[in-house]
């Protein structure tokens, strides 16, 4: 029989020289390696292209921005933005969100005003919306878990008043790999007049994302989860929030004109990118965002979903394995060992080369609803295979013997 593309194994560890053979990097949750082009992309940039950008007047700064400015467009194109000019180049998702606490949620939230966060979300999209809600007198509401661990939009459906200015949900979770119905999510915030904004950290490398038809108001992704470099992520917003928002941080480049008698500012996306900015690190994102559309989103999830099958049939087999999130999880599967501490866990499989997260990964009012003090976490990405499976699961096993 023949197996669509989508359906087919991706053999792809072979772009990755960071991954040794023989081990099973299944932490690309936390972060992604790197595949050679990325690599190359930057090496390039640093060894041969390199110059500032905006600001030279010498034809390889010229350049370098035309290179700079197309890696905005590849993203915008990437994730279905109206327009480059949407994109703003941040440090990472947690810079993102912290940007449109201190600029939008700064300017719209008053008193009694109310967001609406889920149980499963990341420290980085909960404690910024804190900060912003004590300085403006705001609330902040939790939306609770399905059985299976994903965000119960009927609950939020009843939870939404017209008090709600935004509503701050995870597009995938990094704990459980559970998937938001996000066009519902923003269907029941814009009922009530709220903006969504979506954390795509976990979903933009793991599932097809168009925020266009989505009809989010606000997403935000790393590019170190996404196959890129560090030190680099982005903030989209709809063009006429973006246009109404303030800056944040003052410094060159989001100018437009300066004198002691007061500033005017840049449009965007320039109002938000203070500073040098991460140069490379675009092209870095621009050559992980055409490799990994050179192997499809859908290949992609596709791929990682049957190793989460795998992973969540044999690991549910050993008695003593707790698995927590839905079974359809895109690329996460979080689980307890009876009796065992996820952080021996996590060494003992270190031990047999399979690498993994254990702790609260950052999602403390998860663990408390979970009710766990952690979980031992596997993530998978492009470079992974059964043969990953199946070192983690014997690993398990190993676990299991140890403590008896
Ligand atoms: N949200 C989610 C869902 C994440 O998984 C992470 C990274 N663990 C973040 C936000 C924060 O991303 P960063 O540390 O790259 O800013």
């Amino acid at each position: 029989m023949m197996l669509d593309r989508a359906s087919r194994p991706l053999d792809r560890v072979s772009d990755f020289p960071a991954i040794p053979d023989g081990w099973a990097y299944l932490d690309t949750a936390a972060t992604a390696q790197k595949p050679q082009p990325v690599i190359d992309a930057i090496a390039r940039a640093y060894g041969e292209t390199y110059a500032t950008v905006h600001r030279g007047v010498y034809a390889r700064s010229a350049d370098m921005t035309v290179a700079y400015e197309a890696a905005r467009t590849r993203v915008a194109g990437f994730i279905g933005a109206a327009a480059p000019e949407e994109i703003v180049f941040v440090r990472g998702a947690t810079e993102g969100i912290n940007l449109v606490a201190q600029t939008w949620a700064a300017t719209t939230l008053r008193p009694g005003d109310r967001i609406l966060l889920s149980m499963l979300e990341h420290h980085s999209n909960i404690v910024p919306w804190q900060m912003a809600a004590e300085r403006a007198g705001a609330l902040i509401d939790v939306c609770p878990l399905t059985e299976d661990g994903r965000i119960d939009l009927d609950a939020a459906e009843r939870m939404l008043t017209p008090a709600h200015k935004l509503v701050a949900f995870a597009h995938v979770s990094n704990v459980l790999g559970s998937i938001l119905d996000a066009r519902r999510a923003a269907d029941l915030a814009h009922a009530v007049g709220a903006k969504l904004l979506l954390d795509g950290c976990q979903s933009v490398p793991r599932i097809a994302v168009d925020v266009t038809a989505l009809d989010c108001d606000f997403y935000v992704f790393s590019a170190h989860k996404l196959y890129g470099p560090t030190g680099i992520g982005v903030l989209w917003a709809r063009g006429d929030l973006l246009s109404a928002m303030p800056p944040w941080q003052g410094g060159g480049a989001m100018i437009d004109r300066v004198s002691f008698a007061g500033s005017t500012y840049a449009p965007p996306p320039a109002r938000f990118e203070a500073g040098t900015p991460h140069i490379v690190g675009a092209l870095g994102l621009h050559a992980a965002i055409d490799y990994v559309d050179g192997i499809g989103l859908d290949a992609i999830h596709a791929h990682e979903a049957a190793l989460v099958a795998a992973a969540r049939d044999r690991l549910g087999a050993i008695n003593s394995v707790r698995l927590f999130g839905p079974a359809d999880s895109a690329g996460i599967v979080s689980f307890a060992v009876d009796g065992v501490h996820p952080h021996d866990v996590g060494t003992i499989l270190d031990e047999a080369k399979v690498a993994i997260r254990a702790g609260h990964h950052c999602a403390q009012p998860l663990m408390e609803a979970l009710g766990v003090p952690a979980t031992a976490r596997a993530s998978f990405g492009v470079y992974n295979s059964a043969a990953d499976v199946d070192a983690l699961v014997a690993g398990i096993e190993r676990v299991t013997r140890i403590f008896g």
